[in-house]
């Protein structure tokens, strides 16, 4: 795929970018080598000097950084606004907070004083995608630049004035030269990346194919990774749930990022008794959802962020129709060489359909109904990923006692799933594993380094 600026909404190329030559790759990897060699021995408070000043600059120009956003990808504006101010949020919590996570944790043994030190591993490579391109980022080098890491970023090819972006404020910011480089290449020249020896480990978000593949490279040259790959969250809507609000955060957790997003409700297991009445609602509600030019105020939702992203959704739509999924809400596209795609709603989702196996990456949403409780966390386990999901009912501890029997990395009662800077993120089975955000995020790429003084 071509390194190019191409807008969504428009199809309009506005750059194209030139892949770095493996000289330029490799040159770029030893300043970032060189950089770390008196990075990795500044201390806490410098770090979150740096990292204040760049929470500032974000908010200061979380417009500027939004339009780019929307300009690549295709966000509604204000979304993108808010995924900038977003990145400000992670940068304070880990300028605050990092001393305190990876302070010197003191054991009692036998020796007359053991002690585990978390020290930076060096060079980190994050392998990033496209639909949060800057959130994405920033929470792999928030916690990772505190830790005394460097990073160097391999972004999606559709967002490379958004690499660049984050590169302009990382340095504005004052973190010293190459302490984080974006790395314009194209995907088939990661695997050099990791087989260089500067590199110590790598993260991926993205999907299974491309996570499968660098985890492989990265396993051959024993690095870690950390990977945050793709999600088919269940939304279980029990009996006693407030339909009103589970209908709403339903459409809202549907089409979060115009449905691309790995934390997106996607398969929505509703409970029969109440089944008509919560599609009934939820389709109100999605119906009346606006798109248009993502830029003004109005959009609800853009275009999805390439036409061939658009075209794979559309595929997966037919097969399932075909295999005897019931249309309740009619969209998808209109026009063949548009990335716009309307909502839509399917019920009977069958196993064996893209719909029921895999992620469908825009605004789709598959509703199953089951007879009971039981029935539902069955369903909702009947998936080879297990990102996130959700539990709707009125009665507290019930959902705590259905989230502790569904198999992801996060399952949230009566709430919308999203990610925050305090708690832990990341997948079982399929959806990944390692996890980013929380003080265990930050203990990713460290050095856990046992210390026995005899
Ligand atoms: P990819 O997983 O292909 O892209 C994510 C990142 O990985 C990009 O930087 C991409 O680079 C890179 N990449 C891809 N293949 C390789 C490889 N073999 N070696 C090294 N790096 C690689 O996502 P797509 O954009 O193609 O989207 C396809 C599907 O992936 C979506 O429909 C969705 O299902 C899933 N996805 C999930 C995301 C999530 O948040 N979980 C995010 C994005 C996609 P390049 O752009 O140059 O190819």
């Amino acid at each position: 795929m071509a390194i190019q600026t191409l807008n969504p909404a428009t199809n309009e190329v506005i750059e194209t970018f030139q892949a770095l030559s493996a000289g330029e790759v490799n040159r770029k990897l030893e300043a970032a080598q060189e950089a770390f060699q008196s990075w990795k021995k500044t201390g806490f408070e410098e770090r979150a000097r740096y990292m204040n000043k760049c929470a500032d600059l974000l908010e200061q120009d979380a417009e500027k950084y939004g339009r780019i956003i929307t300009l690549e990808m295709g966000k509604p504006l204000k979304a993108a606004i808010g995924e900038v101010r977003k990145c400000a949020s992670a940068c304070r919590y880990y300028a605050e907070n990092a001393a305190d996570f990876l302070k010197d944790e003191e054991i009692e043994t036998s020796a007359s004083r053991s002690l585990i030190s978390y020290e930076p591993l060096g060079v980190v490579l994050a392998v990033m995608p496209w639909n949060f391109p800057f959130w994405q980022v920033f929470r792999f080098a928030a916690p990772a630049l505190m830790a005394g890491n460097v990073g160097v970023l391999k972004h999606a090819s559709n967002v490379p004035q958004c690499a660049l972006a984050i590169e302009e404020v990382i340095r504005e910011a004052g973190f010293p030269e190459n302490v984080f480089q974006s790395l314009l290449v194209e995907s088939k020249d990661v695997d050099a990346i990791i087989e260089n020896d500067i590199v110590k480990a790598v993260t991926l978000t993205g999907s299974e194919m491309a996570g499968s593949k660098v985890a492989e490279k990265a396993g051959q040259q024993i690095k870690k990774t950390v990977l945050e790959l793709g999600g088919s969250d269940p939304f279980i809507v029990l009996e006693d749930a407030d339909l009103e609000q589970a209908s709403s955060i339903a459409v809202q957790s549907r089409m979060v990022n115009t449905g691309q997003s790995c934390i997106a409700a996607k398969r929505f297991i509703v409970v029969e008794s109440i089944a008509n009445d919560f599609l009934k609602q939820m389709k109100q509600k999605m119906a009346a959802l606006k798109t248009g030019n993502p830029l003004e105020e109005e959009c609800d939702y853009g275009p999805l962020a390439r036409v061939d992203l658009a075209e794979e959704l559309e595929k997966q739509v037919q097969e399932t129709i075909e295999k005897g999924a019931e249309v309740v809400l009619e969209g998808g596209r209109s026009d063949k060489n548009s990335a716009y795609f309307k909502p839509m709603i399917l019920k009977n989702v069958k196993p064996g359909t893209p719909a029921y196996e895999d992620e469908m990456f825009g605004p789709v949403a598959s509703v199953m109904i089951v007879k009971d409780e039981q029935e539902a966390i069955n369903l909702a386990n009947d998936h080879r990923y297990g990102l996130a999901g959700s539990v709707w009912t009125k009665d507290k501890e019930r959902g705590l006692k259905v989230a502790r029997q569904v198999e992801s990395g996060a399952v949230f009662v009566n709430a919308l799933v999203a990610s925050s800077p305090e708690m832990p993120f990341g997948g079982i089975k399929k959806s990944g594993y390692g996890r980013e955000l929380s003080y265990i995020g930050i203990r990713e790429f460290v050095n856990q380094k046992s210390i026995w003084v005899g």
